[in-house]
């Protein structure tokens, strides 16, 4: 850190992001991404795009919006895009949280709230989820600020039901309530049907996952009209180029490869049964996923323990170094060959521990 950095900055923890090693090859079980290239389709139009990366590329994303609201069933005027989802979530705590209206999401969810918060000067509320690792709808009515609802939840992977993010929307009128849908096409219920009910509704989704597009990094905000034009305040202030033509052309191609994308989706449910069987019939407690990754610990091995020997066995999976969580690993469902490498080291390590 220079001297010059701002006083607010000063004392700022930057979001640690999940290992992206180049030193040698692993089994990459540690950051959620789709173990599957992007459609073929995404890829040809992101090279025919490529063709005009002399141009700037059109700020309002006009193609891929317009094949997003077919997609997804909502008026045009409803939807931003943005460099990954990271960024809507960003825009969000900008536009909706102050002094006044703090942040408020539960103290066991995506590790970069707090740092939005923190970046952003606004203050924050974390309210601890249930013994089970559940989020209690109950305890965010009538909250006092903008809530921040990861659903289905990360790392835990545990979706709330339609109805109970209803009753959160229906109980803070007055607030806006961000439904972070990163994981929701691995099983969660989505809020999108929603989006006519319900003036105070945010949803964000992400193609790093389910649409194979992490590294091309785009996110969409789904919301009222009115919601979308704070946003674009925003990112008209700050960044209008915020996709760049590549990657909104890859975009297009991911939404209109449909089955490509489903075919994908069904892998992956069917490897994360096939991983939860593996690892419960080595001893592990898993919690009940409905996203592309599970949340497992098994007694007498803490997280970092199976993290550590994991990677010397070349697989990469995550720990959080945080209360409630040093049991645990995020374990990312890949292929089954990665699940299989996975379940054979795993099982070593245990072997060796004994
Ligand atoms: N929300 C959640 C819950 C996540 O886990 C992630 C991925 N780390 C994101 C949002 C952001 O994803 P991206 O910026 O790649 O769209």
């Amino acid at each position: 850190m220079s001297k010059f950095i701002s006083q607010k900055l000063n004392e700022l923890e930057a979001y640690v992001p999940g290992e992206q090693p180049q030193d040698r090859s692993y089994v990459k079980l540690n950051t959620n991404e789709c173990p599957f290239p992007p459609s073929p389709y995404a890829q040809r139009l992101a090279r025919q795009a490529a063709g005009k990366l002399n141009l700037y590329c059109d700020p309002e994303c006009g193609v891929l919006t317009s094949v997003a609201a077919e997609t997804f069933g909502v008026n045009k005027e409803n939807i931003i895009f943005t460099n990954g989802s990271d960024e809507v979530l960003n825009f969000a705590f900008l536009a909706f949280c102050d002094k006044d209206t703090p942040a408020v999401f539960p103290d066991v969810t995506y590790g970069f709230y707090p740092v939005f918060a923190k970046v952003n000067g606004v203050p924050y509320r974390e309210i601890p989820l249930t013994a089970s690792m559940e989020i209690c709808a109950e305890d965010y009515f009538n909250a006092k600020g903008t809530i921040f609802i990861a659903n289905p939840n990360a790392p835990t992977g545990i979706a709330l039901s339609l109805d109970k993010i209803e009753s959160i929307l229906k109980n803070n009128p007055g607030n806006v309530v961000v439904v972070d849908e990163a994981y929701v096409d691995f099983g969660g219920e989505s809020a999108l049907s929603l989006l006519n009910k319900y003036e105070n509704l945010l949803v964000t989704r992400t193609f790093s996952k389910s649409r194979s597009l992490a590294g091309g990094r785009l996110g969409v905000g789904f919301a009222s009209k009115e919601i979308i034009a704070d946003l674009n305040k925003i990112k008209y202030s700050t960044n209008p180029y915020n996709v760049n033509s590549m990657t909104a052309a890859a975009g297009v191609g991911a939404l209109l490869d449909k089955e490509y994308f489903e075919a994908n989706v069904r892998a992956i449910c069917e490897n994360r049964a096939y991983m939860t069987a593996g690892l419960q019939k080595l001893g592990f407690t898993v919690l009940p996923s409905s996203a592309n990754f599970i949340f497992a610990k098994k007694d007498g091995v803490s997280g970092g323990e199976l993290y550590r020997s994991l990677k010397e066995k070349g697989v990469l999976v995550r720990y959080f170094n945080k209360a409630r969580l040093t049991d645990f690993v995020r374990i990312t469902v890949g292929t089954k060959e990665e699940t299989d490498a996975l379940l054979a080291a795993t099982a070593a390590v245990l072997e060796e521990k004994l």
